[in-house]
């Protein structure tokens, strides 16, 4: 166990002192005009508003919904295990745009990166949400927010080609199922901070190795019609994953139809095997979105946003260009700006315009 301790901590120390490496070379996505674009954007738009790390805001019509955002983000040195982090709610209240409206929140994983964040928010930036992930993530925050608002996706998952369940918003013009997925190991094949909860915690987690990872999950989110067509079908996960869990189940009739916009992460992909083509060839989609792609440590107002650590982004990139289907996009977002998609994955840009 000892052993073990001291191998975990390597693994950390080596992770966060790795370089983060510089993106100058890559084309940032940066919002447009948005009054322009809010000129040429159709009534069944999707828009989607970069959180940074996991987070990420879909706007459709009148209704919200946001993927787990992380805005505190400690610097590294903060991260030690027995080392007290908590939520900054003044850079949260800085930062995050405003969610009110926001109805569900999907959780991928529990790490502190993807979790310490949401109970604030569900406090007081998005006081009627509901939020879905594993058990592990209800029994990490339930110390802090009402059991009726939290639900756990484990028995409802799907799992390899069985389909799991749906979930809808009120109004249902919003619907998405949980995929069991899996965590990329952070370095040299391990996982830091792994393990689970089985019943609820009396306090939220105080250090960064108290955020257990517990279930990982993949998210299909479909965009809905009038009729329930699927106008944009989105795959989002907040984790490399080692196929083929994570991968998309086989969904039949009227639920069957190609992903619109997939959101991958780049961060940990060389830990796993075939990552990213092992999601990009299954799902195919016309639109990627790379997202946990910067370097997240005490970045809030940093001037240059910096590759992830431990990764090399020529690497990356090499591999994902390889893998990108012919007809297919890609935009890899600054923090908090603002994409814009009509159906069936079509991003609009000011040239979609002339
Ligand atoms: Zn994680
Ligand atoms: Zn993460």
């Amino acid at each position: 166990m000892k052993f073990f301790r001291h191998i975990t901590f390597t693994a950390l120390a080596l992770t966060l002192i790795a370089c983060s490496s510089s993106v100058k070379h890559l084309p940032v996505y940066q919002t447009p005009d948005s009054e322009q674009i809010k000129e040429i954007m159709p009534p069944d738009g999707l828009s989607i508003q970069y959180l940074g790390v996991g987070g990420h805001l879909f706007r459709f019509g009148e209704d919200a919904l946001m993927t787990a955002p992380s805005i505190t983000n400690p610097h590294f040195l903060a991260l030690g295990p027995f080392m007290p982090i908590s939520t900054d709610t003044d850079l949260i209240d800085q930062y995050l745009p405003d969610v009110s409206d926001v109805e569900s929140i999907l959780v991928g994983h529990a790490h502190y990166d993807h979790l310490m964040d949401v109970p604030y928010v569900m406090q007081e930036k998005a006081k009627n949400s509901h939020v879905y992930g594993s058990k592990t993530m209800v029994h990490s925050i339930a110390p802090a927010i009402d059991k009726s608002r939290l639900h756990a996706m484990n028995d409802s998952m799907a799992i390899l080609d069985s389909p799991g369940e749906w979930h809808y918003n009120k109004a249902k013009t919003i619907r998405f199922m949980a995929i069991k997925s899996t965590h990329a190991p952070h370095f040299m094949g391990i996982n830091i901070m792994t393990g689970s909860y089985d019943e609820d915690l009396e306090d939220l987690p105080w250090h960064a190795f108290g955020w257990k990872e517990g279930q990982t999950l993949a998210y299909l989110i479909d965009f809905l019609g009038a009729q329930e067509e699927i106008l944009h079908r989105v795959f989002y996960q907040d984790s490399a994953s080692q196929e083929p869990l994570g991968l998309i189940p086989n969904l039949i009739g009227k639920d069957r139809k190609q992903v619109d916009i997939a959101i991958i992460t780049p961060a940990s992909f060389n830990q796993v095997d075939n990552y990213p083509e092992g999601i990009m060839n299954d799902s195919k989609a016309r639109h990627f979105i790379l997202g946990h792609w910067e370097d997240f440590f005490g970045n809030q107002g940093d001037e240059e946003t910096r590759f992830v650590r431990a990764i090399s982004s020529d690497d990356f990139f090499d591999r994902f260009e390889a893998a990108l289907p012919k007809s297919s996009n890609w935009t890899m977002p600054l923090l908090y700006t603002t994409q814009y998609f009509a159906p069936h994955g079509k991003i609009l840009t000011l040239d979609t315009a002339k």
